[in-house]
């Protein structure tokens, strides 16, 4: 509105300025063309008269004429005289001026060449115009008084301009308002455009975070009137970072891309969606209880189902959903949006496609934050430290080596899970600096050992996210090197999905480290979805048959089976076999008539701290030799 009135203002000030240019110039020209038409007059005249008054006898008759022919083309208030020898021979229409001055002022102000001009006489400014008469010495000399003509001229402009001034005037508000309606309509485009930007998914087209919070907040103050409630969804894809990683970026945008076409079709239409980053979406359902909200969550699931199949290639992907509600969770915008990111945290963990927020877990974000906080803070404070966990040779019972294990006492919480830090670890991008610290240390203490007449060999878990970055082999050697370890006695555990996440990439630092000497083992093996044509490919020294298992193995007959496959599958493979989780004689004495080869479990050694453990190991090598003169005797 404000641009319609500047647009026009200023075609309407440039229409008054070209008015005025143009009045002043035609007042200019007629002005000046005034002289030139007293000019003409006078020549019409002269010839008119001529003849007449030169004749003897005729000065009347040319007198009268001259009169008649003034007042006819002139105004009552000009003066027409005829003068010879600078003498006025005739005069008419002098009223008021003093005739004998009149020609000594024209004297002064024409000369020969000059046929018209102006000049004061007492006072009053006239045109004046001169003409010589024919083949004698009279001059014919015309006055007019300027003011008289400048007031003709201003009202024939006048008259002229107000006409004029109108036409253009109302041809300027048409012009203007056509102008800037068509200005307005495209700045306004432009300006949707720019909103439309900022407050969109560049990719899926989708609202984004900020138009999403805009909503929820509008749909606060409207569900606050009506007293109505509604529902909020937070939805993560399952295994995006995987297919991401190992499709590619653009396979991964067309995956997001037919999501949100999924999402939409799952939804009613005043549902809104927005897509808030990576594989993150959310959906705002207006006036939707926890029934209406299960259904629309089954709804999204149910169509996350069918794989997704893009250039010949097939890939599943499936969501999990956290879902909040109003007013039951929380009455404000940021409450609802970490509930639903609560709850959603507890889907993905328990892999149950959705969970609705627990008010009894009220304090599991508060902590999480806290902790995720805390953690950051201790791992660069190098405040993690790490237990060992022996691991026993089947034939020998020596104990060959330990696992390394982090650990993470909290000053206010006590003792938190490695399951609970190390994941947060990951998300923070802590988990690199922590894990080198973790080898830094167990390093540390195996050349301890080494001193004291030990020699072990010490396993390290190796995150999935190590397994990303290339320099990982190059400052693992400078750390190994350091500590005067041979690169044999260590050991990289990897867990079985990690290597499903890029394997060309892992593969390729996997080797590495293969190549430098390090010892490779499969942890957690029998979860994942190895192929046996990466254990045949990589450099795998050892398969850690998951605890689970074990744990199992003796109540479950599947789960024995599989332990067995696992022990002559590794062994078929040249691998060493290790099996973690034996809590119990009965447990132990199956494994080693399966063959196994290492030992690892509670029922030898929790894991231990350094100096706890160099205790355990004394206690263990008197028990050996105990048993073993006992088996010899
Ligand atoms: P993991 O690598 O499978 O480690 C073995 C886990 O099984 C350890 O749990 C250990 O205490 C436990 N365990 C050993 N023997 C028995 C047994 O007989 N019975 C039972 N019930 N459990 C047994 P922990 O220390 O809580 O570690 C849990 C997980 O945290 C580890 O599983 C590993 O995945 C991760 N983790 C621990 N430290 C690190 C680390 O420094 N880096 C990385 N990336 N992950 C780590
Ligand atoms: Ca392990
Ligand atoms: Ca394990």
């Amino acid at each position: 509105m404000r641009l319609r009135f500047q647009i026009l203002f200023s075609v309407l000030g440039i229409t008054f300025l070209a008015q005025a240019v143009f009045g002043l110039l035609a007042y200019r020209e007629l002005t000046e063309s005034r002289g030139d038409q007293l000019t003409i007059f006078l020549q019409y005249l002269t010839r008119e008269i001529a003849e007449r008054l030169t004749l003897p006898g005729n000065p009347d008759k040319a007198e009268r004429h001259l009169e008649e022919l003034r007042k006819k083309f002139s105004t009552a208030q000009s003066v027409l005289l005829i003068q010879k020898d600078d003498r006025i021979v005739y005069i008419a229409g002098a009223e008021g001026l003093n005739r004998a001055d009149i020609l000594p002022g024209l004297k002064s102000a024409y000369s020969d060449s000059d046929k018209h001009g102006m000049i004061d006489l007492e006072g009053i400014q006239f045109y004046w115009a001169v003409s010589q008469l024919p083949n004698n010495e009279y001059e014919l000399i015309m006055l007019e008084p300027a003011g008289d003509n400048e007031d003709r001229i201003t009202s024939a402009l006048r008259m002229r301009l107000v006409s004029s001034g109108f036409v253009i005037l109302w041809m300027a508000v048409w012009v203007s308002l056509i102008l800037s309606s068509k200005i307005s309509r495209q700045l306004d485009e432009k300006n949707d455009q720019l909103e439309h930007l900022a407050l969109h998914d560049n990719l899926t087209g989708l609202p984004n975070r900020r138009l999403l919070t805009d909503r929820l907040e509008q749909l606060l103050r409207q569900s606050q009137r009506s007293k109505e409630p509604f529902a909020l969804l937070l939805i993560d894809l399952d295994r995006f970072k995987e297919i991401n990683d190992t499709l590619g970026h653009p396979f991964g945008d067309e995956i997001l891309k037919r999501v949100s076409s999924r999402l939409l079709k799952s939804i009613r239409e005043e549902d809104s969606i927005a897509r808030l980053g990576g594989d993150e979406f959310a959906v705002l359902l207006p006036q939707t209880d926890l029934q209406g909200s299960e259904l629309c969550v089954n709804r999204i699931m149910h169509s996350m189902n069918a794989p997704f199949r893009i250039n010949d290639v097939s890939t599943e992907s499936k969501a999990s959903i956290g879902i909040a509600l109003y007013p039951e969770h929380g009455e404000s915008a940021d409450v609802l949006m970490q509930y639903a990111d609560v709850a959603m945290y507890q889907a993905k963990k328990a892999q149950s496609g959705y969970a609705v927020y627990d008010n009894s877990q009220n304090t599991y974000s508060v902590r999480r934050l806290q902790l995720m906080n805390d953690l950051r803070d201790a791992v660069e404070k190098n405040e993690i430290h790490v237990h060992y966990q022996p691991m026993i040779d089947n034939a020998t019972q020596q104990v060959t080596g330990v696992e390394t294990l982090a650990r993470w006492q909290h000053p206010v919480l006590g003792n938190i899970t490695p399951d609970e830090f190390i994941t947060m670890a990951e998300q923070t991008g802590q988990i690199r600096l922590l894990t080198m610290q973790v080898l830094e240390q167990a390093l540390k203490d195996c050349s301890a050992w080494e001193k004291l007449g030990y020699h072990l060999g010490v396993s390290i878990n190796l995150s999935t996210y190590c397994l990303q970055d290339l320099s990982l082999p190059e400052e693992i050697n400078s750390i190994i090197q350091r500590y005067d370890v041979d690169v044999a006695d260590v050991e990289l555990e990897i867990t079985e999905g990690a290597l499903m996440h890029d394997l060309s990439r892992a593969g390729k630092i996997l080797d590495q480290l293969g190549n430098m000497g390090l010892q490779l083992a499969i942890d957690d093996f029998g979860t994942g979805f190895s192929s046996l044509n990466y254990l045949k490919n990589l450099p795998v020294a050892t398969l850690k048959i998951d605890k689970s298992f074990i744990l199992d193995m003796c109540d479950s007959e599947s789960d024995n089976a599989i332990v067995k496959t696992i022990i002559e599958l590794g062994h078929n493979l040249g691998c060493r076999v290790v099996a973690e989780g034996i809590e119990n004689q009965r447990t132990l004495d199956s494994l080693k008539l399966l063959n196994v080869d290492t030992m690892q479990g509670f029922f030898y050694s929790k894991p231990l701290p350094a100096d706890r453990l160099f205790a355990w190991l004394i206690e263990h090598d008197k028990q050996v030799s105990v048993s073993e003169e006992i088996s010899s005797a």
